[in-house]
Order: structure tokens, then sequence, then C-alpha cells
């Protein structure tokens, strides 16, 4: 028996010594020292010893019973120490710090773009009224955007009668009326912001989505300045090679109004599926601020004139990284937030 004793003993120190975590330091106290133990059936031999045998070999499975916890303790501590100190040869762990979303970085980009050349930025209110939203904006109350599948009207009417009841704004241009009200021309304003339509959500529509809204009033203002802003715009955004074409439209808060392409960034023309064959790719909707609208401000459009342009953020974002489904900037995925990472 003493030979057996023995035996665990230079074993179970080796064994302990070896070890190289603490998983493994916590097997070998199940095997040493657990209730199966080797130890714990030598224990379990006693009764049968006679009286001599029995204090003798007590004393000795307790002193083996010691050594063996001593040793775990101390490779326990062993442990401790090197995860206390500080490896400096080691390798750093990566550090991921948040970002702006795409959709911020392109609204401040385009932003700036303007703020070079005089603009001032603005931020209006996601809720409006009726006032801000339509009728100060030449949309009379029988246009059917006025309607509610096109907005989400709020079911507070606003104190004052003019201004109707409150809404989630449907457009950025509330922000021209919001500044036209309180400020004397001359003013050049970019505003960009979150607005809201009742629309089915698929790859090319959500029912929030971001736009950049931009107005200039002065004397002499004319359709010549929007042209050469627009172009300013558009060089410094998608690049030095692309051209411009506007194309007659209507809004009711413009007069002229146009829509703007872009020739396409990726067949340079040539014809593509990106742009339909077209070679064009509209980017905005602008014009010469509609006489009415600066009434409804009280700047006189005999004195005054001034342009205003509004441009889907989300829409000129995927047209410049190539994106094919909108839904992919409010998944928040951070695989496809990364890769516009700068
Ligand atoms: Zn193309």
């Amino acid at each position: 028996m003493q030979e057996d004793i023995k035996k665990i003993e230079s074993q179970a120190l080796g064994e302990i010594n070896n070890a190289k975590d603490y998983r493994r330091l916590d097997e070998l106290r199940i095997k040493y020292l657990g209730r199966k133990s080797q130890i714990n059936q030598l224990f379990s031999k006693i009764p049968q010893l006679t009286q001599e045998e029995r204090a003798g070999l007590g004393r000795r499975l307790n002193s083996l019973k010691e050594a063996v916890s001593k040793a775990i303790e101390d490779k326990m501590k062993d442990f401790t120490a090197k995860d206390k100190a500080i490896d400096v040869t080691l390798p750093a762990d990566e550090i991921y710090f948040g970002r702006k979303h795409i959709l911020s970085a392109v609204s401040e980009r385009i932003c700036n773009i303007f703020e070079k050349i005089g603009f001032v930025v603005v931020e209006g209110t996601e809720t409006e009224d009726e006032w801000h939203n339509f009728s100060a904006l030449n949309i009379p109350l029988e246009h059917p955007s006025r309607e509610a599948f096109d907005t989400f009207y709020l079911d507070i009417s606003a104190r004052n009668s003019k201004s109707g009841k409150y809404l989630l704004r449907s457009h950025t241009s509330p922000s021209q009326i919001r500044v036209m009200e309180k400020t004397k021309p001359p003013f050049a304003v970019i505003s960009p912001g979150r607005v809201y339509r009742p629309d089915k959500v698929d790859a090319s529509h959500s029912f929030m989505f971001h736009q950049v809204e931009g107005f200039c009033v002065d004397e002499g203002i004319k359709f010549s300045h929007l042209k050469g802003v627009l172009l300013h715009f558009a060089k410094n955004f998608f690049g030095n090679d692309v051209s411009l074409r506007f194309r007659p439209h209507f809004f009711p808060f413009t007069e002229p109004s146009a829509e703007v392409d872009i020739s396409c960034m990726i067949c340079k023309g040539a014809g593509c599926s990106v742009c339909s064959r077209k070679g064009w790719l509209e980017i905005l909707g602008c014009g010469m601020i509609h006489p009415n609208v600066l009434k409804a401000c009280r700047i006189n459009p005999s004195k005054y004139s001034g342009f205003a342009f509004g441009m889907g953020v989300e829409r000129i974002t995927m047209l410049k990284y190539g994106i094919n489904d909108i839904r992919l900037f409010y998944e928040n995925d951070i695989r496809f937030l990364t890769q516009f990472y700068e």
C-alpha cells in the first residue's frame, strides 16, 4: 500500500506541474481529490486494517491529500500571476470604433460642397403643418399629393387655422418656407433631413428617406445661376467628367421647373442596364421659385427671384456606390456599412 501511495503522489504532482491551463487543473483536482479518486478509495480500505496500520496509513493518506491540494493551489497562483503580467510583445486586439452611417456621411458631403460656395445649413423640423408642407409651396388643397395616401397626417390640428393639420413632412421644401418667412433676402440655404411618405417598402421605396433641399433668393437670380451651382455640385460629388442634362418638368413650387440627369457613370453615356440603356440617370428636381411661393412668404416677386432644388440622399448614394436595394441602408448590417468607411 505504501508503494501505491508513492506512485499516486509522484504521478499527481507530475501531472499538476505539467498542467497548461485552469481547465486541466480542474480535471486533475477531480481525478485526485474527487469522491471517486484513488486516494479516496484507499481511505475506504482503512477499516479493514489493524489498529496500528490504520493510524499510519491515515496519516500518510492525509499528507498525500494535503500535498496534492497544495500543488494545485500553487499552480493556480502561478496561472493567476501569469494572467496579470502584461506581455508587451503580443499583438493588440483590433478595436472597432463606430463610424458615420453612409447616409449621414453622404448628406454631410453634399452640404459641404454647397457650404464652400456660400450656402448656409439650416435644419427644418420633421413634424410640419399643412401650410408649410403644401399651401405656402403653391400646392393647392385639391392637389392629389395632399391626400392622405401620400402623407402621414397626425391627428392634431395646428392652433392657427391657416396652418391646417400637423403631419410628417413629405419633403424638405418646408424648410424653404420657414427660412423665407423669417429672413430677408439675399440668402442661400442648404437643408438636409428625413422625410416621410406612406409608400410600400420595396427595393426602391421606403416610408422614410432623406432629402437635401437647396435654395437661393436675391435680386437678379436667374436659371443660369441654378445651372452653374448644380454643375459645380455634380462635378464635386460624382467627378469632373460628369455632364448634366436639364429636362423640362412640372413642380407646383417652381416655374420653370426641370429634372436633372447626370451622364451614366457606369457606361459614360453609351447605355447600360443601370441607366436602362438611356445613358442618363435622374438625380434631382429643381426650378425657379414660383412667384406665389415668394408671395406666401411676403417676399416681393417683382424685386426678388430665386432658385430651389431637392435631391434624394438614398438615390444619389445608390447611384454613386452601385447599391441596388434601398432597404440595405436601414438594416444596419455591419458587413454592409463597413464597406463605406473611409
Ligand atoms: Zn449606363
